[in-house]
């Protein structure tokens, strides 16, 4: 059996975890969260990263930081996890969602401005599969309108835009630790903040409303509550784990790429001579690879290819039932203009197994099964 995924082992996690028994120090904020923090700064050049508890509180915080309330809009696609959405009705935000674009399923930027009313206060991106969203003429936009850009850079790890890091470019940006993502620590998350009126407000946020954070560094001398806020800090076995992630991430990118090109061209003129969709990755966007899919014609010929491939030992899934089309998303949030392509480009989706311990061999017997079934 070729599972969707295998969480990444890279085999130094054990000998960190028993350094902090060593130490004796197992809450948040210790040496590898300052590990963490630091090397996402320096490869992301956010001016500051702190871990979080995961994306989903990433996003939590985000809300906040940008003081979503009652009868405030936030715009997003409808194609997404719920958590993007979650995070901005916990405030009672109203979610108006706008179509993607079929050829990276990210949100239509063209579609942006007319979604815009008096009660707008932030535009909520999401790189899906780590592609890019089109982030100049988003920022511009939110520019004229005066409204916050949050990135859900939750699968955008390591990837960029005209060569600045996914999560760096909006006013806040978000990543996941969660195994499923390229780099892990089980159950994990960022926040990066790129405008520092939210830096010190992030820090209160995140330690559960108290200035904490400024009592450690001398600045006070007793720490109280000041703002609201929550537990949103990681402990340092989190910390640990994903830091033994971080240390290869390199090494754990390249050879994400190099399965995804495989797929690639072995799948390529199935792509040509349309018998299905391929990825598109637009010339300014590097992806890192975090996910491998290809769009059958519906939902119909999606279920037969999904039970071909399991009759083979291969586990292909599809996500993201449109958020709009969901109990709780036709009461929080409505669909700005028409649904053209959401609906229809989400039922097409099939991700295909692709994990660091993947091998070539995998990918090439699982391209072999999809020639196969579009063959006949
Ligand atoms: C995984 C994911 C999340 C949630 O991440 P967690 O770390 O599990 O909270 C949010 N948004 C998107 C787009 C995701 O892919």
């Amino acid at each position: 059996m070729i599972p969707f995924n295998i969480p990444l082992v890279t085999g130094k996690e054990l000998h960190y975890i028993a350094r902090l028994f060593k130490d004796r120090k197992f809450c948040g904020d210790g040496v590898f969260t300052d590990k963490c923090n630091k090397w996402l700064e320096n490869n992301t050049k956010a001016k500051r990263v702190l871990l979080t508890t995961s994306c989903t509180h990433a996003l939590e915080m985000a809300a906040i930081l940008a003081d979503i309330g009652k009868n405030d809009e936030v715009i997003m696609p409808s194609y997404t996890f719920v958590s993007t959405a979650n995070a901005f009705v916990l405030r009672g935000a109203k979610i108006i969602f706008v179509d993607i674009r079929p050829d990276t399923m990210n949100i239509d930027e063209s579609k942006i401005q007319k979604a815009i009313t008096k009660r707008t206060k932030a535009i909520v991106v999401v790189h899906y599969a780590g592609v890019s969203c089109e982030m100049d003429t988003i920022m511009k936009i939110a520019a004229e309108f005066n409204l916050l850009v949050i990135e859900d850079a939750a699968q955008g790890v390591m990837a960029s835009y005209k060569g600045r890091a996914l999560g760096s470019i909006g006013h806040i940006g978000c990543y996941s630790f969660h195994e499923t993502k390229n780099y892990h620590c089980g159950e994990g998350g960022a926040i990066l903040l790129n405008d520092s009126r939210f830096i010190e407000r992030s820090e209160i946020i995140r330690e559960k409303g108290t200035n904490r954070k400024q009592f450690l560094r001398g600045k006070v001398c007793k720490y109280t509550w000041v703002d609201i806020g929550s537990s949103y800090l990681p402990s340092e076995l989190n910390a640990v784990f994903l830091f033994a992630n971080l240390e290869v991430a390199e090494k754990i990118r390249k050879k994400r790429l190099k399965l995804w090109k495989r797929y690639y061209d072995k799948l390529s003129d199935l792509g040509k001579n349309k018998s299905l969709e391929l990825p598109n990755i637009p010339d300014q966007c590097e992806h890192n690879a975090h996910t491998f899919y290809i769009k059958l014609k519906d939902n119909h010929q999606r279920h037969l290819m999904i039970d071909t491939l399991r009759g083979s030992g291969i586990q292909a899934v599809f996500h993201y039932i449109p958020l709009h089309t969901s109990a709780a998303g036709k009461k929080f949030g409505r669909f700005s203009g028409k649904d053209i392509n959401t609906t229809r480009e989400s039922e097409k989706i099939l991700r295909l197994p692709l994990y660091f311990d993947l091998k070539i061999t995998d990918v090439d017997y699982i391209a072999g099964r999809i020639r196969k079934f579009v063959n006949g």
